[in-house]
């Protein structure tokens, strides 16, 4: 098995971990929870287990059907094996309804039925406050090229496609995402990263519209962790609907 060699790196919410490989990582989640670009900070118990084993679930089947992803192999609860990749300085959003910054910036409340998937980018920079970002800004910053943003994009369409069917048969709605694409170290590929987990989607209820997501945590909606559980039980096949 892959073993931890020097930490490459300290995010908010995961660790990542060089091998002896230099073509694979291990990210190790943590339960760390951070919100308004770490201005409010705190621990949700079992989030780092519930973060890693949903995002190995979904990225196992996105890649199935035609996504390539950095998912190499789940190591334990809290730790996975990743292709090392570099990291494209974007947050690429899609949004299907209505939410939190979008709502505030255009004034349109939360919930709204949105009448086209909307994607959105915003630069990763914590200095900055994560500016949002058009096409053109990120090609005159260099952040990415035309074919790279291209490819991130037809492959957001579909990943937001696959997430909301694969989500409403579990019973949850997906309002909008956050993911994150990276260049594979061994063949410059554009790959999808990162995670995808209550921290990185808003899914809400689909039959009383509950928020059942990082919003509890960020809005002081109680029962956070379980929030996290019920969500994980749902996506490992336990209370399907
Ligand atoms: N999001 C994220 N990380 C960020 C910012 C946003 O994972 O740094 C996710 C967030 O959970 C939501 C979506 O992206 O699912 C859209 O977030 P929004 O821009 O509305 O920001 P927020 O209201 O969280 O500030």
């Amino acid at each position: 098995m892959a073993e931890k060699k020097q930490q490459i790196y300290e995010g908010k919410a995961k660790k990542v971990f060089a091998t002896d490989d230099p073509n694979l990582y291990i990210v190790s989640y943590k339960d760390d929870a951070t919100a308004f670009n770490g201005e409010k900070k705190g621990q949700i118990a079992g989030k780092g287990a519930v973060n890693n084993i949903m995002t190995d679930v979904i990225f196992e089947m996105l890649e199935k059907s035609g996504v390539p992803t950095h998912f190499v192999e789940k190591l334990s609860d809290t730790d996975t094996l990743v292709k090392a990749v570099k990291i494209f300085p974007l947050e690429v959003i899609i949004r299907n309804v209505a939410a939190g910054s979008f709502s505030q910036r255009y004034g349109v409340d939360e919930g709204t039925a949105l009448l086209k998937p909307t994607l959105e980018f915003s630069y990763k920079n914590d200095a900055l406050g994560d500016p949002l970002l058009n096409d053109d800004h990120a090609l005159a910053l260099g952040l990415v090229t035309e074919g790279q943003l291209a490819q991130i994009r037809d492959y957001t369409h579909r990943i937001n496609g696959m997430l909301q069917f694969f989500f409403i048969e579990i019973g949850l709605k997906l309002i909008d995402f956050k993911v994150e694409f990276g260049a594979d170290n061994a063949t410059g590929e554009v790959i999808l990263a990162d995670e995808i987990s209550p921290d990185t989607c808003r899914l809400w209820d689909a039959a009383t519209g509950e928020k059942m997501d990082k919003d509890r945590f960020r809005r002081d909606l109680g029962n956070v962790e379980e929030t996290y559980q019920a969500v994980l039980s749902r996506v490992m096949g336990v209370n399907k609907k």
